[in-house]
């Protein structure tokens, strides 16, 4: 009995040559020795080459399908962050609406504030019959200026700044004003006409300079500063005056701080008068000054007198004392209500 199979053994030599496939791969190696016409050797010879392709095809898909997806996770992140990017943007530039908006709406606060500080300062005034104290042009001005600005902070600051500077003017004016008036340092009786007349506002003083009005005049009022009556020092002694005359002319000089204090209503008056403001402002006293006449006469001794004449020469009518009432009615600081 030997060992060895015999030669030819189909059994022997297939069991030889598939012994390293049995305990191998189940893809026989491609240098594996094939009996010449074995049509099953011949099938799994082929195989391989078509998996490597499709393996290599799958892996080329793969890297195809990795790169298209890789590129568009590239995408995709790039798109993410340009839109959290935009976003971020949004929200900045929302919060920096809304901050302009809170400025705004600051501003526009405190130029209420301002305006309401200014219309306390006007009330006390209101009634007063010298106009020009408030110019409400001015006030409406400010008021129309914050509605042109009303979207800008930096100009609704300028018009906060300008409201509360005219406000402290016109408070400081008003303090000046009263102090001025209270003080009744001369005791005169151009004095004592002007506090009666002038609500506490209207002062005289005497200009030791002499005829600060001219040589004609005793007394005169300037525009620039029209609640002073400046009176020339010679007319406190002189023996051509009378207390009474004292006390017509003052009234003949506070009609001119009416004039200077209240132009629109003057100017329509004025037209009765020939746009003579002197003959309007003798008619003031005759008007208002009971008695009053523009020729007097002032005894010297028991047989001499004076015969002056105190004013421009021209006794007003009735029809023009009527102008100078309805002209007095008319003036002063009113109150008036300023849209904002
Ligand atoms: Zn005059």
């Amino acid at each position: 009995m030997s060992p060895n199979p015999a030669p030819g053994d189909p059994s022997s030599a297939e069991g030889d040559t598939t012994a390293p496939t049995a305990l191998g791969s189940a893809e026989p190696a491609p240098t594996e020795t094939r009996a010449p016409g074995d049509d099953h050797a011949a099938a799994p010879r082929s195989r391989p080459r078509r998996s490597t392709v499709i393996l290599g095809s799958g892996l080329a898909l793969l890297v195809v399908a990795a790169s298209a997806g890789f590129f568009w996770l590239s995408a995709q992140l790039a798109a993410s962050q340009k839109q959290i990017l935009d976003q971020q943007q949004q929200i900045t530039d929302q919060q920096r609406e809304l901050e302009e908006q809170r400025a705004q709406l600051d501003r526009k606060e405190q130029f209420g504030a301002a305006m309401q500080e200014l219309y306390a300062t006007i009330d006390p005034l209101v009634g007063l019959p010298y106009a020009s104290l408030v110019p409400w042009s001015e006030v409406e001005g400010f008021a129309h200026s914050a509605w042109v600005h009303r979207e800008s902070v930096v100009t609704m600051e300028r018009d906060i700044t300008d409201v509360k500077m005219f406000t402290t003017k016109l408070a400081n004016r008003v303090e000046a004003a009263r102090s001025m008036a209270s003080t009744n340092a001369t005791g005169s009786p151009w004095e004592a006409a002007l506090d009666s007349l002038g609500h506490g506002w209207v002062t005289m003083t005497y200009d030791e300079s002499n005829r600060p009005c001219g040589l004609e005049a005793m007394a005169c009022v300037s525009s620039a500063d029209p609640f002073v009556v400046h009176v020339s020092s010679d007319t406190r002694d002189t023996s051509t005056l009378t207390d009474w005359m004292r006390t017509g002319v003052a009234y003949h000089e506070y009609s001119h701080v009416l004039q200077f204090t209240n132009p629109e209503a003057t100017a329509s008056a004025l037209t009765a008068f020939g746009g003579n403001a002197e003959t309007m402002a003798d008619c003031y006293a005759l008007t208002f000054l009971d008695g009053w006449t523009l020729d007097h006469v002032v005894p010297i001794d028991s047989s001499s007198y004076w015969e002056v004449s105190v004013g421009y020469g021209y006794t007003c009518d009735d029809a023009q004392r009527q102008v100078i009432r309805d002209w007095v009615g008319s003036l002063g600081v009113q109150k008036r209500t300023v849209s904002q």
